[in-house]
């Protein structure tokens, strides 16, 4: 058996999802990107929970998948569940996800219309760390079948590893802010992290922007 299906037994997603035919199996940054398996919300929503393609199975209460509009035309991209999200199993619901909140709000947006939240990441790293590459490339797959099935019409990547994965890129947020990006052909813009804000409120100023920024691209599509 080649390791793609290994891999993909190990996330749940054999027999049931299969990768198209040219697909690489999940790949490190700089390599080919991770290109999405097929499957519906229903198959999506089986595999992840049963999910243990990578270690971080072994500590989580839940998985994270997303919340919201799963045709919404705004999708916010996070990197990880922390203690309130793997205790809950919904993303952002801790002190970063009130700000979020807080933020979506003074647009005009909620995360009950038109808009979905989700993460690289549906499981919580221990101890808030970062994620690890390979966890990254395990877990990506979800991400870009979710943004397949969303098909929002703008993605905010909030953070450096959202912006990194969907970019494919190491370059930082300071450099990647301020612009439209694409991602499959969607535009994408990049900001900082709720959580980081909360420890850095100088920079408060500039994710406003960067969401009035996003907020005028989407008025313009
Ligand atoms: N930080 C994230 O990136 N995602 C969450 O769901 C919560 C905190």
């Amino acid at each position: 058996m080649s390791r793609r299906d290994d891999i993909l037994r190990e996330m749940g997603l054999s027999p049931v999802w299969k990768l198209r035919a040219s697909a690489p199996a999940p790949a490190q940054r700089f390599e080919e990107p991770a290109r999405p398996p097929e499957g519906s919300w229903i198959e999506i929503k089986r595999a992840v929970p049963s999910c243990t393609a990578c270690g971080l199975h072994k500590s989580r209460t839940h998985t994270v998948l997303g919340v919201g509009d799963e045709r919404a035309d705004w999708l916010l991209v996070g990197e990880a569940p922390g203690a309130e999200e793997d205790r809950t199993g919904e993303p952002f619901v801790g002190q970063a996800g009130r700000l979020l909140d807080a933020m979506l709000a003074a647009i005009d947006l909620s995360r009950e219309k038109n808009v979905y939240i989700c993460n690289v990441l549906k499981c919580r790293p221990p101890g808030n760390r970062n994620p690890e590459p390979d966890e990254v490339a395990r877990c990506t797959p979800f991400l870009l079948r979710q943004i397949e099935l969303i098909q929002p019409k703008l993605i905010v990547a909030m953070g450096r590893f959202a912006a990194q994965t969907l970019l494919n890129t190491d370059a930082s947020i300071a450099s990647l802010r301020g612009r439209v990006h694409r991602y499959a052909e969607r535009p994408l813009i990049v900001t900082y992290h709720p959580a980081y804000l909360l420890r850095n409120l100088p920079d408060k100023s500039k994710a406003w922007a960067d969401l009035v920024f996003a907020r005028r691209t989407m008025a313009g599509l």
